[in-house]
């Protein structure tokens, strides 16, 4: 499984300060995909399991949740990556352009952002939006916490 880039954020999973990795391969290719860097898969660098778990130790005081930027056509490496960060207590969380994932990857996650891009519909700060950010647990759509009054 190739990554981009690794950044902390902090918008992107609400009320968590998330370790985001965006992964390559996108084979969605959404009109007006704000990156398209990630649809080509050799653009990116292997994400070993040495330099996933080094970054989670080096961040283990500052983060609370790790946080995919796809990959769920990865499906076996990415339940592997979350089931170790969640051993080493964070939350785990998918931001997917698709409408629904496979439980394999669902039972490892906190969090699921859903929904191709469409430049017509926004995106979560959106009242129109197509995409979905869903609370796992409760089975309750967010959206609520990303828009602004
Ligand atoms: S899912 Fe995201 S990365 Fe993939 S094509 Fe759509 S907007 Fe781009």
């Amino acid at each position: 499984m190739n990554y981009y880039d690794f950044q902390v954020v902090f918008q992107e999973v609400p009320g968590e300060i998330s370790l985001c990795f965006s992964i390559c391969g996108c084979p969605l290719k959404c009109e007006g995909c704000h990156s398209p860097h990630l649809w080509k898969e050799e653009n990116g660098k292997t994400l070993t399991i040495e330099k996933f778990e080094k970054i989670l130790k080096q961040y283990d005081d500052l983060a609370t949740c790790v946080l995919f930027m796809g990959g769920e056509w990865h499906e076996n490496e990415l339940v592997n990556m979350l089931k170790i960060a969640k051993k080493n207590q964070y939350k785990t969380c998918l931001y997917t352009g698709l409408d629904a994932i496979s439980k394999a990857i669902l039972d490892e996650l906190n969090w699921l952002k859903t929904g191709k891009w469409n430049a017509a519909l926004g995106g979560l700060s959106s009242k129109i939006t197509n995409q979905k950010f869903i609370d796992i647990k409760s089975n309750t759509i967010k959206n609520n916490l990303f828009i602004k009054n």
